[in-house]
């Protein structure tokens, strides 16, 4: 085990009830009260602090919340705010130091190592300097965990105190594991807990201090890694790189309410389509596979997929094949809440190879519209061109009830339209 206490110093920063966090922090009123988000999918996708005192936890249905607390604040996700807000937390670890790593929206792992004499002082004190920075500047509260690696920053993020703040100095490894569950370990699935529940290993402490050449016998080598990062020593690379290439790019969109009308669900699977090609192209990227799916209103969903005869990210090429793909799938007597496309074994774009019978000006023609579509798009909005069988999804994103619509996208500041709106999340302030 290790002999000092951070030979490498790996901080974990994750958001506390963050998208209800993020609500609270623009609207003061909502401070201290139960809120949830997700009306617009009826489900409680986070809860605030206050609302998981009250035993509501994420994946709720929004009436069983009701019944659990009946003065529950309800409101529509606004991701745009949520990830404005992520962005500026980012930006404030990336004040500390350039290895940042952003694991999930409100996630971030930082590596500190080598910077106590920059910010003169510990890391234990850095870390918690960014805590309280992060806290005063956004009002959102997060959770740090600081060691010597990822894994047991996560484990030292479990293990907090009341301050939100925990610690696995390299030298109390054992301590901190000896009574964590191994089913708890970040990278430990059911089916890996459950394997090491046979050899009798229950808790990370008597994982670590297992031999890698036992464990070898039955461990793959990502198990591993996780043994030797939960002793200490890094093996799980950090990736401060923005995400450039994808092997595949998928696009979803939930609607409500469900609905049966041919042309209105095919509109809402070509915006996808739409929407994941512009996508592709942006990353010099083309699909050489194509998977539609649908799902219905009782939550089954039902996909299909085709191999392309030439890789593309241009939608009207895409069209009969996913417009064969839908017919497919589509059962007029059932209703459809949600359509979705995956484009896969992306391929890096190349000036498009043709089949034998296709001449060469179309292909040609194609990109030269796609180019100006992309233009066009980057200029006024992802919205101003778009394929005429989509125009059915593309001002209608949800049929429900107004309130459904985050304020964001409601109130609108001078010179704002819609579909483009200034990078500033709304405060709910009134100045007297
Ligand atoms: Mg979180």
């Amino acid at each position: 085990m290790l002999f000092s206490s951070f030979p490498t110093a790996i901080a974990l920063v994750d958001g506390v009830s963050f998208f209800a966090a993020c609500e609270q922090a623009i609207n003061p009123a909502l401070r201290g009260r139960p809120v949830v988000t997700g009306k617009e999918r009826n489900i409680v996708a986070a809860a605030s602090v206050e609302a998981k005192a009250r035993g509501i936890t994420r994946g709720v249905a929004l009436w069983d919340a009701k019944k659990l607390c009946p003065d529950l604040v309800v409101l529509p996700s606004d991701y745009e705010t949520y990830s404005l807000i992520a962005k500026r937390l980012y930006d404030i670890i990336r004040s500390y130091t350039p290895a940042v790593e952003e694991y999930s929206i409100d996630e971030a792992f930082a590596d500190l190592t080598g910077l106590r004499r920059l910010h003169r002082c510990s890391y234990e004190d850095m870390c918690r300097q960014l805590q309280r920075e992060i806290e005063a500047k956004l009002g959102v509260a997060v959770r740090v965990g600081l060691a010597p690696t990822k894994t047991l920053a996560k484990v030292a993020g479990e293990i907090h105190q009341p301050d939100r703040f925990g610690v696995i100095n390299g030298r109390h490894i054992e301590d901190a594991l000896h009574r964590f569950p191994v089913a708890d370990v970040w990278g430990i699935g059911p089916a890996t807990a459950a394997l090491l529940a046979k050899h009798r290993i229950t808790t990370a402490g008597q994982f670590i201090a297992a031999s890698r050449d036992y464990l070898a016998t039955f461990l793959t080598k990502p198990q591993l890694e996780t043994w030797q990062e939960l002793r200490g020593e890094p093996a799980i690379p950090f990736m401060t790189e923005p995400k450039e290439a994808y092997h595949s790019i998928s696009k979803v969109k939930t609607f409500t309410p469900a609905s049966n009308d041919r042309d209105y669900v095919f509109s809402q699977l070509l915006k996808n389509v739409e929407n994941a090609c512009t996508k592709a192209r942006r990353y010099e990227q083309a699909a050489t596979k194509c998977v539609v799916f649908l799902r219905q209103h009782d939550f089954r969903s039902l996909g299909v997929e085709a191999t392309l005869l030439r890789p593309t990210a241009y939608p009207n090429e895409l069209v009969p094949i996913v417009r064969r793909l839908f017919e497919q799938l589509f059962t007029p007597t059932m209703r459809y809440r949600s359509t979705g496309v995956i484009l896969g074994d992306l391929v890096a774009a190349s000036p498009t190879q043709r089949s034998l019978f296709e001449p060469a000006n179309i292909i040609d023609k194609t990109r030269r519209l796609y180019a100006a579509v992309d233009m066009l798009r980057g200029k006024y909005g992802k919205h101003v061109v778009h394929h005429g069988a989509s125009l059915a999804a593309q001002h209608t994103q949800h049929l429900s009830a107004r309130g459904d619509v985050p304020r964001r996208k409601r109130l609108l500041l001078k010179g704002e339209t819609k579909r483009r709106r200034l990078p500033l999340p709304l405060l709910q302030t009134s100045v007297n």
